[in-house]
């Protein structure tokens, strides 16, 4: 079963996802290994990096103006920083 402030090591052998829609359960910012950052000069606000985010790391308020990233959810993937047409968001070892 599936519960707040579960961390990696709390998954199922093999990592099998046994439920949908838990990402926010999990603190994937423990994998981490490369962090995003957003350099704001370079965003426009697009929100294309949004979608795409396993973790639903990417802080934005209700005007859609990307604020940055939740950490403690973050796992470093790179997608965001791959989808962006800007080049708004570097990708960082940690
Ligand atoms: S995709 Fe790039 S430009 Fe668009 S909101 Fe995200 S960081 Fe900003
Ligand atoms: S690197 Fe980007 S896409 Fe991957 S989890 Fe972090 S914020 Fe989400």
């Amino acid at each position: 079963m599936i519960t707040d402030n579960m961390g990696a090591k709390d998954l199922p052998i093999g990592g099998n996802i046994l439920e949908d829609g838990n990402s926010e359960l999990f603190n994937t910012g423990e994998w981490r290994n490369k962090k995003p950052v957003h350099l704001d000069d370079k965003c426009k606000h697009c929100m294309l990096c949004v979608m795409p985010c396993p973790d639903n790391a990417i802080i934005h308020d209700e005007y859609d103006k990307m604020l940055g990233f939740d950490y403690n959810k973050c796992k470093g993937c790179g997608v965001c920083a791959k989808v962006c047409p800007f080049k708004a968001i570097e990708m960082k070892d940690e």
